[in-house]
């Protein structure tokens, strides 16, 4: 049983720090805090991490508050081995489990280069946050919901990545990015065949083109694309479009599955004549 249902644990336990707890990484803005949103309003305690000064992060908490869960920052880089540990060590000291790991955080190259000519140094660096990152936090992770999972068979809890359909899109002007997210995408796969036997799903999310700070330059390109219909859906995605996809994965409405990948890209990769 992996169903979860944040509100009716809470008024059986009659207390917030008894919710369900999710955590996303890169929940700071974007797409991540989309997501932030959407489990808040679903009832979960947040947990959002990002880079910048936790001050800066205080009217996203505000919002997540304002649903009446409890939300706290962690600063940290998911590239930095430290970092991801005391990541781990603060949800866990905190809150003392984890529900729902969303692997959110994520960059693009500092600078699109041609693959003729693109640099190991930007490759290490979007490697190492966007695959690297996400796959050994997950494993920290993991091994804490096999424990909880071991205490408590029905504890609920699942992994969701947010990948890109640059998984599966080839951009050669950002060769690092595409092969990040391809890697992202096999790791959800081997989480999933890996955690199967305790019940605990992945899930992968590929989004398309989503209005966030990470596309602000090129936006005109693709309001243009937009235009011509690039998209079977005439319009952005935004972030709340992610979230509510990972809401009903984190609430378990995807049953009986595990290692999928839903696309949120309003048709842009149908495959058409
Ligand atoms: P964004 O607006 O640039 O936000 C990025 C978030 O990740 C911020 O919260 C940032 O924290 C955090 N972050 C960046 N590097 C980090 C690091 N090393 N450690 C921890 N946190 C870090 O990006 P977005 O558009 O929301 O994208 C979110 C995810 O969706 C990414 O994985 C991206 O590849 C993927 N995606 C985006 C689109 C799109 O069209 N936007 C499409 C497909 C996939 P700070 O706020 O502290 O800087």
């Amino acid at each position: 049983m992996n169903q979860l249902n944040p509100e009716i644990q809470n008024s059986r336990t009659g207390g917030k720090l008894n919710a369900s707890v999710a955590l996303v990484t890169g929940g700071s803005r974007g797409i991540g805090l989309g997501i932030a949103k959407e489990l808040a309003k679903a009832g979960f305690n947040i947990a959002i991490n990002g880079v910048r000064k936790p001050e800066l992060v205080e009217p996203a908490l505000e919002e997540l508050r304002s649903c009446g869960v409890e939300a706290i920052y962690i600063r940290g880089d998911v590239s930095d081995r430290h970092d991801r540990q005391h990541l781990y060590e603060q949800v866990i000291a905190h809150f003392e489990k984890l529900n729902v790991l969303v692997n959110n955080a994520g960059i693009a190259p500092r600078v699109r280069m041609d693959i003729l000519e693109a640099t190991e140094e930007i490759y290490d660096e979007v490697l190492d946050t966007n695959l690297r990152g996400p796959y050994f936090l997950t494993q920290l992770f993991a091994n804490q919901m096999v424990k909880q999972k071991k205490a408590d068979p029905d504890f609920p809890c699942c992994i969701i990545n947010v990948s890109s359909i640059s998984a599966t899109v080839a951009s050669t002007n950002r060769g690092e990015y595409c092969l990040s997210k391809a890697g992202i995408s096999m790791a959800t796969k081997l989480w999933a065949a890996r955690l199967g036997e305790f019940n605990i799903p992945a899930y992968e999310i590929q989004p398309g083109l989503v209005h966030t700070d990470m596309t602000a330059g090129v936006k005109e390109k693709y309001d243009r694309l937009l235009e011509e219909g690039i998209c079977l859906l005439k319009r952005w995605g935004q972030p709340e479009d992610i979230g509510k996809v990972a809401a009903a994965m984190a609430l378990g409405y995807l049953p009986y599955s595990t290692g999928q990948t839903v696309v949120v890209d309003g048709g842009m990769t149908l495959p058409r004549l």
